[in-house]
């Protein structure tokens, strides 16, 4: 009995995670379908057919989707995944549950003013949005489920189980076995563990055959370990100049790190009590979110301090400026300030609107904290262009633009490796894909694997179908 594993996203390209999992048919009987994430893609290579497009398999016929995490590219079709027929279960875990509800009505919500815009239908709407989260079922790490409609459909059982991968909240890879125990196991992403809130990720001792991901396949983070130091350091430097702080932050696990750690400096007396708001909608519930299922999905340390501290986001002169009112009375609070707003490559959220006003000022001092795509005026900025165009406007920069690195939340080059070790110390992998990252990212990790780990590496094609059993990985 084998297990077939098709590549319908995220292979030579980083955005887009589709995977496709089946078991094997039975003389007329089909074997249960079970997709691996429903993401969109995105960055410069917009590939607008592949977004709009129908899916290229019958939708109707997937027995469930399971989700690795809440990130755009991972969940962004689900609503158009059940906009063309899709009614199977989902599954995901709790705090996935509530980080993806959030980030799809926004999601729906752009998708509506861009439809607008370009005089055509949106993609989907908030009503497909709710159909598809009434198909989810939540699920548990550590929990080997059983997808009921796979033993219906096709006589061969699929089962589901999730592992912490320690990149944001709720984020867990998922492994998929038959009746046999031939089992594919895909991480979705990896966490740059160790992060200060989350667990590191767990090893997957278990997989016939793993897909991994290689964002920074070829490249390390030199700086992780000094990144707080060097935070620190800016902040002081921003701070001495008495003028606004601007940190563009994408609203998932970046925004809630920066708050971890100002509150820290606060409380360590590293910064004077200068206030802070988070202008920023989306970045606000989520981190309600992050609020709520801390005490389930920190680490223990991190558990601890929230125990002792109520909350490790939030201190008394830190404001969330929900509405459009509160947002706007922020011009009126004398430097020096921090202004933590999305969005995180400074294209479109309410980042703009503070950089039009503030990036003409030399008092000012900007914070790069994330991957800047080409196109973007987060790039412009990063590369130290004197002026970026911004909702129409060219506007001078001269401000001081702080770039700090490590703040990925992905596994680096080492790291990565390390994971492929720790895959190939019981039940050897028979293949290692790489996926989920550049070509020459994914082709250096499999390099990698192979010439250090004596491992079968394999990077994958889009639309290529791979048997998996328990003696062989062969494409079909
Ligand atoms: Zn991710």
């Amino acid at each position: 009995m084998s297990l077939r594993l098709s590549f319908y996203g995220g292979a030579g390209k980083v955005t887009g995670s589709n995977f496709l999992i089946e078991g094997a048919p039975k003389g007329p009987l089909r074997g249960g379908k079970i997709l691996v994430d429903c993401g969109i893609e995105q960055g410069a290579d917009f590939a607008e057919a592949e977004v709009y497009g129908p899916f290229p398999y019958d939708v109707k016929t997937i027995d469930a989707l399971v989700v690795t995490h809440a990130h755009l590219d991972h969940v962004g079709r689900i609503p158009k995944l059940v906009k063309d027929g899709f009614r199977g279960k989902i599954y995901m875990t709790p705090a996935t549950r509530d980080l993806a509800a959030l980030i799809l009505l926004d999601s729906a919500h752009i998708l509506r003013e861009e439809a607008e815009r370009l005089g055509r239908l949106p993609l989907y709407d908030d009503n497909d949005v709710e159909t598809a989260f009434s198909l989810v079922e939540t699920l548990e790490y550590h929990t080997e489920k059983e997808v009921p409609a796979c033993r219906q459909a096709g006589l061969t059982g699929l089962s589901v189980y999730l592992r912490n991968t320690g990149h944001i909240l709720g984020s867990t890879s998922v492994r998929i076995k038959n009746e046999e125990g031939v089992t594919i196991a895909l991480t979705g992403d990896i966490g740059n563990s160790p992060s200060p809130l989350l667990p590191d990720w767990e090893a997957i001792p278990d997989a016939d055959a793993l897909v991994m991901e290689s964002v920074y396949g070829d490249r390390n983070h030199p700086l992780q370990k000094e990144r707080v130091a060097m935070l620190r350091d800016a902040l002081k430097r921003a701070v001495a100049k008495g003028g606004t702080i601007l940190i563009p932050a994408f609203s998932m696990e970046r925004t809630q790190l920066m708050l971890y750690e100002l509150s820290n400096f606060f409380d360590a007396g590293d910064l004077p009590k200068i206030p802070v708001f988070l202008d920023s909608p989306l970045a606000i519930k989520v981190t309600a979110v992050y609020e709520k299922w801390g005490m389930t999905y920190f680490k223990s340390e991190t558990e601890d301090e929230m125990k002792r501290e109520g909350s490790i986001f939030a201190f008394p002169f830190l404001k969330q400026t929900l509405s459009q009112e509160d947002s706007r009375a922020i011009e009126k609070v004398p430097g020096p300030k921090i202004i933590i707003a999305g969005a995180g490559m400074s294209h479109g959220g309410r980042i703009g609107r503070w950089e039009m006003l503030y990036l003409p000022n030399p008092t000012t001092t900007l914070f790069m904290v994330g991957y800047q795509a080409p196109g973007t005026p987060g790039r412009r900025i990063m590369e130290g262009a004197s002026s970026v165009r911004l909702a129409g406007n060219e506007i001078k920069i001269k401000a001081k633009i702080e770039k700090l690195e490590g703040w990925s939340a992905h596994a680096d080059r080492d790291e990565l490796l390390k994971f492929a070790e720790a895959a190939l110390v019981e039940k050897r992998p028979k293949a290692i894909f790489t996926a989920l990252g550049e070509p020459s990212a994914e082709r250096f990790l499999a390099q990698r694997i192979h010439d250090y780990l004596g491992a079968r590496a394999i990077v994958p094609e889009y639309g290529q179908t791979w048997e998996i059993t328990r003696d062989s990985v062969k494409k079909i």
